[in-house]
C-alpha cells in the first residue's frame, strides 16, 4: 500500500477551492434594496451617531463584541521558529477556525511586519476600536514579554498571549490532577523545568501560583541550569536562578524530582534520567513535534509515571484548545477590561475539575474510546468534549466579575449556560 502523503494533502486542503481557511461572512439580511440601505448609506448613519454619541454603544451595533484579533509577527510560529509573518498566516488562519467552531468567537487574522516592541505595541493599540480581545500569538521570547506587559497595561481589551498563558492553564490543571493521582502535594513536590523560553516562564510562573514552591524548582536553558552563579542570565531568567550546588547537569537534577516539565526540544531526555525520579513520577514532555522523550520509551521506563504530551496521538494531550476559546468567551461575555490572574486561575480549576466528572458517552464516541475515566491516561479533559464550553466560560466571567474586570453583569448563570450550549 502507498504510504499516505500527508504534507501533500495539507497543502491541497489549504489549496484547493478558494484559498485559505476562513472568509467574511453577514449576519443580516441582505436580499433586497431596503436591506442594503440599511446595511450601508444612508442607513448605517443612525449606529454611526449613537456611537459618537456613546461610544460604549459600539458593542451594541457593530461585531466589535464577538471579535477577536489574533495577531503574529511570525518569530516563532510552532516549532518552526522565526519564519516570518506571511508563513504564519496559516496558523493565524487555523487559530481564527478554532475559535470559531469551539466557541463562535470571529477573528480577523493579522500578520504584522514589525519586528521590535515599540512598532508592535502601536499597531496593536490602534486596532483597539475595532476589537473586543487581543489574542497574541507566535512572538519569541523575550520580545513577546514586554509586549504582552505593555499591551495589558495601555489597553482596555482583554489580551493575552496564549503561547505562554493557554499552556500554562492547561498544564497547571494537568499538573494538579496528576499530583492528585500519584499522592503528591504541590508545596512539597520538587520539580525540574527544561527550557527557559516563552512557554516555560510563564508555566512556572502559574505552577508558583498554584502551590508549587520555588524553592523546590530548578530551570534549564540550552547553557544548563539556571544557577546564581551564572552572568549571562536576564532579569527574567534570574527569577528562576537557583543556588544549589549539587546539580551540574540535567540527570544530576532528576534524581528524586517528582515532577519533570519539558518545554524545549525533542529527545533530550533518556530513559536513565527517569529512572532517577521519585516514585510516582509526572511527566510533561511537550516540545512539538517530539516530546523531550518518546512516550513509550517513558512509559516502559517507569510503570508508575504519569505522561503528558503535546501530541494528540497519545493519552493527556497538553492542548491550548481546551482554553482560549472559552477564555475568550467568557471574557467577551462580560465585557472584561482584562483577563487577569483570577480569571487565568477559574480557567485551571475549571478545567482540572472537569476531568474529574463522569465522561459523556458522546466524548468516548468521539474519540473512539471506552470508558474513559479520570486516571493515569485522561488528567485533563479531551478537546471535543461539549461541556467544555459551559464550564470554562462560565468560570472565568465569573471571576472576572467577582475581580471587578466586567463592564457587563451575569444574573442568571442557567440561563446564561443555555446560552452557551446552543
Ligand atoms: P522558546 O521560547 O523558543 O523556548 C525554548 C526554550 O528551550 C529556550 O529557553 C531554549 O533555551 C530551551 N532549549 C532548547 N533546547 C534545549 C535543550 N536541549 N535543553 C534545555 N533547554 C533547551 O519556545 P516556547 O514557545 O517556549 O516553546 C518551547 C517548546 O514547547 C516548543 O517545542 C513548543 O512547541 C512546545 N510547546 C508545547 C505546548 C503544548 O504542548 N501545548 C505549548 C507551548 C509550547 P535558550 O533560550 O537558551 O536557547
Ligand atoms: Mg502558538
Amino acid at each position: 500500500m502507498n504510504k499516505p502523503n500527508r504534507k501533500q494533502d495539507a497543502l491541497d486542503y489549504h489549496a484547493k477551492g478558494r484559498p485559505g481557511k476562513i472568509q467574511v461572512v453577514p449576519t443580516k439580511p441582505t436580499n433586497s434594496q431596503r436591506d442594503l440601505t440599511m446595511a450601508y448609506s444612508p442607513g448605517v448613519a443612525e449606529p454611526c451617531l449613537r456611537i459618537a454619541e456613546n461610544v460604549e454603544d459600539v458593542y451594541k451595533y457593530t461585531a466589535k463584541g464577538n471579535l477577536v484579533a489574533v495577531i503574529s509577527n511570525g518569530t516563532a510560529v510552532l516549532g518552526l521558529g522565526n519564519i516570518g509573518p506571511e508563513a504564519s498566516k496559516p496558523v493565524m488562519e487555523g487559530k481564527g477556525l478554532l475559535f470559531k467552531i469551539y466557541a463562535d468567537i470571529d477573528v480577523f487574522d493579522l500578520e504584522l511586519n514589525a519586528k521590535n516592541v515599540d512598532d508592535f505595541v502601536n499597531i496593536v493599540k490602534a486596532l483597539e476600536p475595532t476589537f473586543g480581545g487581543v489574542n497574541l500569538e507566535d512572538i519569541s521570547a523575550p520580545t513577546c514579554f514586554e509586549i504582552e506587559r505593555r499591551l495589558k497595561a495601555e489597553m482596555n481589551i482583554p489580551v493575552m498571549h496564549d503561547d505562554q498563558h493557554g499552556t500554562a492553564i492547561i498544564s497547571g490543571a494537568a499538573l494538579m490532577n496528576a499530583c492528585e493521582i500519584q499522592g503528591k502535594k504541590l508545596d512539597k513536590i520538587k520539580m525540574v523545568v527544561n527550557g527557559a523560553g516563552a512557554a516555560a516562564v510563564s508555566c512556572s510562573k502559574m505552577y508558583l501560583s498554584l502551590g508549587v514552591k520555588k524553592e523546590n524548582l530548578v530551570m534549564f536553558d540550552i547553557n544548563g541550569l539556571l544557577s546564581t552563579e551564572r552572568t549571562d542570565l536576564d532579569e527574567i531568567r534570574s527569577e528562576f536562578a537557583t543556588t544549589r550546588k549539587d546539580i551540574k547537569n540535567l540527570t544530576d537534577a532528576m534524581k528524586g524530582a517528582d515532577v519533570f516539565v519539558g518545554l524545549s526540544a525533542g529527545n533530550v531526555v533518556t530513559p536513565d534520567m527517569l529512572k532517577g525520579m521519585a516514585k510516582n513520577p509526572v511527566v510533561f514532555a511537550m516540545a512539538n513535534p517530539e516530546p523531550e522523550i518518546n512516550y513509550d520509551l517513558a512509559t516502559a521506563a517507569r510503570k508508575d509515571i504519569i505522561m503528558a504530551t503535546g501530541r494528540s496521538d497519545y493519552p493527556n494531550q497538553v492542548n491550548n484548545v481546551l482554553g482560549f476559546p472559552y477564555i475568550f468567551r467568557g471574557a467577551l461575555d462580560v465585557r472584561a477590561t482584562a483577563i487577569n490572574e483570577e480569571m487565568k486561575i477559574a480557567a485551571v480549576h475549571a478545567i482540572a475539575e472537569m476531568a474529574k466528572k463522569p465522561v459523556p458517552e458522546a466524548v468516548n464516541l468521539a474519540y473512539n474510546i471506552t470508558n474513559l475515566k479520570f486516571g493515569r491516561d485522561y488528567i485533563i479533559p479531551k478537546p471535543m468534549d461539549q461541556r467544555l464550553i459551559t464550564e470554562v466560560s462560565a468560570a472565568v466571567a465569573k471571576a472576572a466579575i467577582d475581580s471587578g474586570v466586567a463592564r457587563k453583569t451575569i444574573s442568571d448563570w442557567d440561563a446564561y449556560a443555555e446560552e452557551l450550549r446552543t
